[in-house]
């Protein structure tokens, strides 16, 4: 095994032997039983681990790190860019793969959280960046090219020392909005998916538990994962957290290594009993023949399955496909099928973004219609079902 920082293990056995510069002791780590199970072995049978030598050495790059002990552990001047891991070229029929046997450590540097006012009230930075999983139409590797692991960030005392002095600094939210009647919502996912952190290393629980601790916030993320480990975090309502359901023959084909739709669905009684709040994303939504009556299928599947008590606080949102010219091309690579629902020029249009990313999304007739019809079928199959925000 080899050590990031190259500094070799002492006599004590204390990783890079840093003692004399003092990093804190790592607290005990939580006892996870799903996160040791084969289960998770096969989404993340984690073989290299990319690691800054800060993160490396701090205490929660010290529980990875001893968390996957065959793991060849290379040192990396910076999360970004890493050659031969990030980009596109090379790696899009072992895209997949990759993201399954690499790991990433890195320490977020810059701080900030960003007003959002649709899914959440404001953006946090995320504990992480990247995914195990593999949507085909997945936006979230946009900035690292699509061969794009995990970055676990380490500095999560830091992360979540940002996140209380912004919660002081807000004070009570002053009137409710369709993100939450009292508490300001801060989504603590945006890039990347919270459940399989949790795979991974304690991030997810760390601000689960600071969350609580914060009577004006909540914390939210939206997850295609089922992780039995969350369930034991007693987030005492203070954590949102939203199952991504869409039609599951369209999930099978586009949601690249997920839990399964109906597991997703079953899973929300277990997660609001353990104190969570259980919203649904209905996304995305892909127009293609028949989707109407897929959504339809769903809708009545959740309010077949779901208990009373999940109906009563359950809220959603609706997302509609947007895609990337980009992505569309590095798909046809790996995943053409999905490209044949994803990718629909004669009801898509460009949409501007400030990045120069070439993203496409349905027209706007197309999107209006689409959205009103779902609407309808929400009306008619799931009316319990308050939708926050459609877009
Ligand atoms: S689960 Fe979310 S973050 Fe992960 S690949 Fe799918 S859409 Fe992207």
């Amino acid at each position: 095994m080899h050590h990031a920082s190259g500094v070799p293990d002492d006599d004590s056995g204390t990783l890079f032997g840093l003692d004399a510069l003092g990093p804190a002791p790592a607290p005990a780590e939580r006892h996870s039983a799903f996160r040791t199970s084969a289960g998770a072995r096969r989404l993340l049978p984690v073989r290299r681990i990319y690691a800054e030598p800060a993160a490396a050495a701090s205490p929660r790059g010290q529980q990875i790190i001893a968390r996957y002990p065959d793991a060849e552990v290379i040192p990396v001047d910076s999360h970004w860019r890493i050659p031969g891991l990030h980009g596109n070229e090379g790696n899009i029929d072992r895209w997949v793969r990759v993201k399954g046997e690499t790991l990433v450590l890195g320490e977020k540097k810059t701080l900030t959280t960003r007003p959002n006012g649709r899914s959440a009230d404001w953006i946090a930075p995320g504990p992480s960046n990247g995914c195990a999983m593999a949507c085909a139409y997945c936006y979230v590797p946009r900035r690292k090219g699509y061969a794009n692991p995990v970055t676990v960030f380490t500095n999560i005392d830091r992360i979540i020392g940002h996140l209380g002095r912004h919660v002081a600094r807000l004070g009570p939210k002053p009137e409710p909005n369709q993100c939450d009647p009292t508490a300001w919502v801060y989504d603590i996912g945006e890039n990347g998916d919270c459940s399989v952190d949790a795979l991974i290393c304690d991030n997810t629980a760390d601000l689960v538990h600071a969350f609580r601790q914060w009577p004006t916030a909540k914390a939210s993320f939206a997850t295609k994962f089922v992780n039995p480990d969350l369930l034991d975090l007693d987030p005492r309502g203070r954590t949102r957290i939203r199952f991504s359901v869409m039609p599951p023959d369209e999930s099978r084909l586009l949601d690249v290594r997920t839990s399964p739709v109906a597991d997703r669905i079953a899973a929300a009684a277990d997660f609001l009993d353990a104190g969570y709040e259980v919203h649904f994303n209905l996304s995305p939504v892909v127009v293609r023949p028949g989707w109407e009556d897929a959504w339809a299928e769903l809708l009545r599947h959740l309010d077949d399955v779901l208990p009373a008590r999940v109906k009563e606080q359950a809220a959603s949102e609706v997302i509609m496909l947007t895609h990337n010219e980009e992505l569309h091309e590095v798909n046809l690579g790996w995943h053409p099928r999905a490209e044949d629902v994803l990718w629909r020029p004669e009801i898509q249009q460009a949409k501007r973004s400030q990045n120069g990313a070439r993203n496409v999304r349905y027209r706007n007739g197309v999107k209006g219609e689409s959205v009103a019809a779902l609407r309808a079928l929400i009306d008619r199959h799931t009316p319990w079902l308050r939708v926050r925000y459609a877009f």
